[in-house]
């Protein structure tokens, strides 16, 4: 196993899965078709704020295991912030009641029984509807498994699904919602802290991730779009980048960690999701007021999640296709409106800059879910990684980054023929 692998794509299956690779002393070359790393999760300098910027503002959980291990592997364990305990602010802003959802760090969830730590005017037994997800019948919508309407719907489920899916929870699937829900409220508050890269994304999980394969000798190729793969009696021969071809050796295999849109170009006959969903993301360069939550739920109000860090405050709407042609002015004047009456800040509206990913990720349908490919392929020294692939959970960090480590354990093994 002396080949050498060759990622494609640094985004973080592809630097998840380098990451690992080096720590096992492997030959890694890690090509890349930006002029940076970081694909979908990246921070940059936006001139016209003045300021570093996420492309969206990004929430992990404790219980993100495969997340919390690369942040330590990376040396940047302290990069995620949050509450000791797990809590969740919310602000209706219809009625302008606030709340703070607070379960409790064990699997036994008592928390549903004490009114101060559940959603104002729900009752506990309103909560078991939703064990439902964690038996839902495969192909299944979250509507057709539980009730999507009603006030803990409306103040708890809908937000928490649409924001963990990026997608309307009734249309749904309700097998990625019960893995969501198997792995953190259903595995206790100790697993559900909100954790955010308050000093920025790149500082989380890119910069230090670029440092340490560069200690262990990996420089990534920037600038390098592979454009096909050749393939011969089953194996990959060569990979033709735009400029260079690079020849494979027998014990040399390949880790396509790319987009969906990218890996159905450059591989035969894949079968992958094909249908997305945007993310929209409006940065505010405001310091935000004392006392303000590093996360603040938004009910009843276009603005979803509101974020605060240091220098901007920061507001994320998930499965926001509607948004993505609305003209940028009104929009920024809309949420921030609603941001300055959550915050009690004045109404006049500070320096901004609003982020439209229209393919953040893919849909996660039942009918998108069913084309997620595996790791394996019809060629023996190819192998896929992204959070588009089948890892049983909606397209995240922690999804891409157990891609990319298993991705790394498939081609660490590769054998030659
Ligand atoms: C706005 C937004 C908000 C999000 N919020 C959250 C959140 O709160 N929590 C969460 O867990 N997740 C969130 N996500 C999802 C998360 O960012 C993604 O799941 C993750 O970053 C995907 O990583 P990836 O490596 O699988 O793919 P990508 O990041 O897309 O990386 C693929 C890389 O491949 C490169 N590439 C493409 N084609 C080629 C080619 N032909 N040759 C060479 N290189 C190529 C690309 O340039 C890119 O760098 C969010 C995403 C967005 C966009």
């Amino acid at each position: 196993m002396s080949g050498t692998i060759h990622i494609v794509g640094a985004g973080l299956a592809g630097l998840s899965c380098a990451v690992r690779l080096a720590d096992e002393g492997r030959r890694v070359a890690l090509h890349e078709a930006a002029r940076m790393a970081g694909g979908r999760c990246r921070s940059y300098f936006d001139p016209s704020l003045d300021l570093v910027i996420d492309n969206g503002n990004h929430l992990l959980l404790s219980g993100n295991w495969a997340a919390r291990d690369y942040g330590a592997r990376i040396g940047a364990s302290d990069a995620l912030v949050g509450p000791a305990e797990c809590q969740f602010d919310f602000l209706d802003f219809e009625t302008g009641r606030r709340w703070r959802l607070r379960p409790n760090a064990s699997k036994i969830p008592w928390w549903i029984f004490v009114p101060d730590r559940r959603v104002p005017e729900t009752r506990p037994l309103d909560y078991l509807d939703a064990a439902r997800l964690l038996f839902a019948k495969a192909g299944a919508t979250i509507g057709e498994t539980m009730r999507c309407d009603g006030l803990l719907f409306e103040k708890l489920w809908r937000p928490v699904m649409l924001s963990a899916l990026n997608t309307e929870p009734t249309e749904a699937s309700a097998t990625l919602a019960g893995a969501v829900l198997r792995e953190t409220l259903a595995a206790g508050g100790a697993a559900c802290r909100p954790l955010v890269a308050r000093g920025g994304l790149g500082h989380a999980f890119i910069e230090p991730a670029l440092a340490k394969l560069s200690a262990q000798g990996v420089s990534p190729r920037f600038g390098a779009r592979l454009r096909e793969i050749d393939v011969d009696d089953g194996r990959v021969r060569a990979l033709r980048f735009a400029g260079e071809d690079i020849a494979l050796g027998e014990e040399d295999s390949v880790v396509l960690a790319v987009p969906p849109w990218s890996a159905t170009e450059l591989v035969p006959k894949l079968v992958a999701p094909d249908d997305y969903r945007a993310i929209l993301n409006v940065h505010f360069k405001i310091a935000p007021p004392p006392g303000q939550p590093l996360l603040l739920g938004m009910v009843g109000s276009v603005s979803e999640w509101l974020f605060a860090f240091d220098d901007r405050l920061s507001v994320t709407i998930s499965g926001a296709d509607r948004l993505i042609e609305e003209p940028r002015e009104a929009l920024a004047g809309q949420i921030w409106a609603e941001v300055a009456a959550a915050t009690g800040l004045p109404r006049d509206l500070p320096p901004w800059q609003i982020v439209k990913e229209k393919r953040a990720t893919f849909a996660a349908t039942p009918a998108q879910e069913a084309r997620r490919p595996g790791a394996e392929t019809a060629w023996r020294n190819l192998f896929l990684a992204g959070d588009w692939t089948a890892t049983g959970l909606p397209a995240t960090i922690e999804g891409s980054i157990r891609s990319g480590y298993k991705a790394a354990a498939l081609a660490g093994c590769a054998k030659a023929p």
